[in-house]
């Protein structure tokens, strides 16, 4: 079943103990498209700058991407992103956001992509979540993402857009930012109280939450021995989430599960290596390998 994605595609430089990526392919749209596309074509509504060098245009091919909705605006800058690992590898410190573009109006939304079912609201300024969300009033599943900087800075939005989604994905640091509650799954409840039917909140390296009105369940990440760049983790998830429940249409709790469980697993692959880099060589016969681990991992009883 068709699944849209809107989000943010940039330029990243990268430093990180385990070594530097200068002026990259990144955004939340981007990574979110890559990883869905093992499951599901996807269709993106993003725009970049004039700028964009054409050479980080190769990757966007190289998936199965609809790029209809995808413009390169002239006149405007691309987005860009600098951030800094920690040595934990876990912790991160934005250096510097040129937000251009993405504080610009999204592209018009290709006719051909008004049926579109399942709807990921990438990380990027709620206006344009609330922008896209508006046009598929008939979406089977609408999912979103966000960060710290628009809860501190777009909060009167990012509240209209809860109004409107059915899930929220974000990690434990921001889930505290929005609701000032410590504990995961007392801040996913109250985050369900502002609307949506469900919450994923991300650990990192100790997996995520699913708080949903029906229940609440956790999964632990997949124990990666190989991390180079983490960037993209969280979209990397969202995607494999996103693109396997488009796969299979089950929408319930334990649908959602397993759709966690896709987005824990492509996920780990992302972040062994700089950028899309592990993204572009991987194919899916590594993924349901490792899917198969995991879930041996997990049969506990
Ligand atoms: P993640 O590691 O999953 O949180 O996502 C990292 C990606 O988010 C990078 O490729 C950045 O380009 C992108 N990003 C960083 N800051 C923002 C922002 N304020 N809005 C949208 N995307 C962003």
């Amino acid at each position: 079943m068709s699944l849209i994605v809107t989000g943010s595609i940039g330029i990243d430089t990268i430093h990180a103990p385990t070594g530097n990526a200068d002026s990259v392919l990144g955004g939340s749209a981007i990574y979110f498209a890559a990883a869905a596309s093992f499951w599901s074509p996807v269709r993106l509504v993003g725009a970049v700058g004039e700028d964009f060098p054409a050479d980080l245009e190769k990757p966007f091919h190289a998936f199965d991407i609809d790029l209809e909705g995808l413009e390169k605006r002239a006149g405007s800058k691309t987005f860009r992103w600098t951030g800094k690992y920690l040595d934990n590898m876990n912790d991160r410190e934005t250096l510097s956001v040129e937000l251009n573009v993405l504080a610009e109006d999204l592209p018009p939304v290709p006719e051909a992509y008004r049926d579109s079912k399942y709807v990921f609201l990438a990380n990027t300024h709620p206006g344009g979540q609330i922008a896209l969300r508006s046009q598929f009033p008939e979406a089977k599943l609408v999912v979103a993402d966000t960060m710290d900087l628009w809860i501190e800075t777009e909060r009167a939005l990012l509240t209209d857009l809860l109004k409107q989604i059915d899930g929220l994905v974000l990690n434990d640091s921001e889930a505290f930012l929005l609701t000032e509650k410590r504990n995961p799954v007392t801040a996913g409840k109250h985050i369900l109280d502002m609307g949506p039917t469900f919450v994923v909140i991300k650990k990192g390296e100790h997996g995520a939450l699913l708080v949903h009105k029906d229940g609440v369940a956790a999964l632990p990440a997949y124990p990666a021995e190989n991390v180079v760049d983490p960037t993209g983790a969280g979209d990397t998830f969202g995607g494999g989430m996103m693109g396997y429940l488009a796969a299979t249409g089950d929408t319930s709790i334990g649908g959602l599960v397993k759709a966690m469980a896709a987005g824990t697993v492509v996920a780990s692959f992302n972040i062994e290596k700089f950028s899309l880099e592990r993204l572009l060589d991987l194919k899916r016969p590594d993924i349901d390998t490792r899917l198969n681990e995991y879930a041996d991992m997990l049969a506990v009883v």
